[in-house]
């Protein structure tokens, strides 16, 4: 993507940064709408770049404001992490449902043609228990977070059905990768491994994710959103399972750590929202683009070692 003019909201948290990052070094104009609540990740070239604004993505008038002359409006803002969803549902699904309907509203208002939206995998809830799971297979939400996601979904199926606006839902499957904060795995676990202190595995460790690289995330996502036609839903998977278990052992090794792992039950509020196994086909992305992720979680996790 070159020379367009879009908006990022929740631009300065970790996917958002990096989808600007990219975003500018490609030559495009980068309008960044965040309220900092998480810091803000984006760096310091880059930022020099964009034009931030402060504002809170529930705020219609300044994003329609915002919004004018704009391409595509990415739209990332999000409340994430489970441990701060399960304390705040309402919260979480406020934040999406008046998100949706201030971004929603800027494009018409503003006649922006495509709007790009941050789904999740959680979507699919305990449905990846034989197989990864494709896009149309029939979802099973099953915590706020991911029935806020899902509601949001649908509703701009209905807005390009209605309106014409065309969009994407991309579902991230466990996104990692430098400036992730540790509300997320990858990070926590480094953390303890880089200070000595013991991994803190949740359970059996058994439990898998499907661990996608930011930055092949950041490339899927580019090409979707320069390609897709009408409204469409994707995966974006690295399709290759990993038991927690094991990306602890990983950490430990490529870190040099003298860490041990020790297994712990998971908090309570978690449990709504853990899964025993979760990955993704890339297969549609792959169709639609030509590519799909193709780190691997060793190399991702060399990589961040090294940063
Ligand atoms: N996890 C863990 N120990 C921790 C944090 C997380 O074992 O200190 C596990 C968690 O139980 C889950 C996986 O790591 O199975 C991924 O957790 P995360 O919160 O990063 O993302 P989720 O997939 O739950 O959205």
């Amino acid at each position: 993507m070159e020379g367009k003019k879009v908006v990022i909201t929740g631009g300065a948290g970790f996917i958002g940064s990096h989808l600007a990052e990219r975003l500018v070094n490609q030559g495009n104009e980068v309008v960044i709408i965040d309220t900092l609540l998480r810091g803000n990740k984006i760096p310091k070239p880059i930022f020099d770049k964009v034009s931030f604004h402060k504002v809170d993505v529930a705020d219609r008038d300044e994003v329609t404001k915002l919004c004018k002359g704009v391409d595509v409006i990415f739209h990332f803002a999000a409340i994430l992490g489970v441990d701060i969803v399960a304390d705040n549902p309402i919260e979480t699904m406020e934040t999406e449902v008046n998100g949706m309907q201030s971004v929603a509203y800027a494009a018409s208002v503003n006649r922006v043609p495509k709007i790009v939206y941050a789904s999740t995998s959680g979507i699919y809830g305990h449905l990846a228990l034989e197989k990864s799971v494709d896009e149309e297979i029939l979802v099973d939400p099953r915590t706020s977070y991911a029935m806020a996601k899902r509601y949001n979904e649908i509703y701009l199926a209905s807005l390009f059905e209605e309106k014409g606006i065309e969009s994407l839902a991309l579902r991230f499957f466990n996104i990692y990768g430098p400036r992730q904060d540790n509300r997320m795995v990858i990070p926590r676990f480094m953390e303890q491994a880089l200070s000595g202190k013991p991994l803190t595995v949740y359970g059996s460790g058994q439990q898998t994710r499907d661990f996608t690289y930011v930055d092949d995330a950041i490339t899927a996502t580019i090409l979707l959103a320069e390609k897709v036609r009408g409204f469409e839903i994707f995966n974006i998977a690295n399709e290759r399972e990993a038991s927690i278990q094991q990306l602890a052992e990983t950490i430990i090794s490529s870190s040099n750590s003298n860490s041990t792992i020790q297994h712990i039950d998971a908090p309570k509020k978690r449990y709504d929202y853990e899964v025993g196994r979760r990955f993704g086909s890339s297969e549609k992305l792959e169709k639609a683009t030509g590519y799909k992720p193709k780190t691997s979680l060793k190399e991702g996790l060399e990589i961040l070692f090294n940063n």
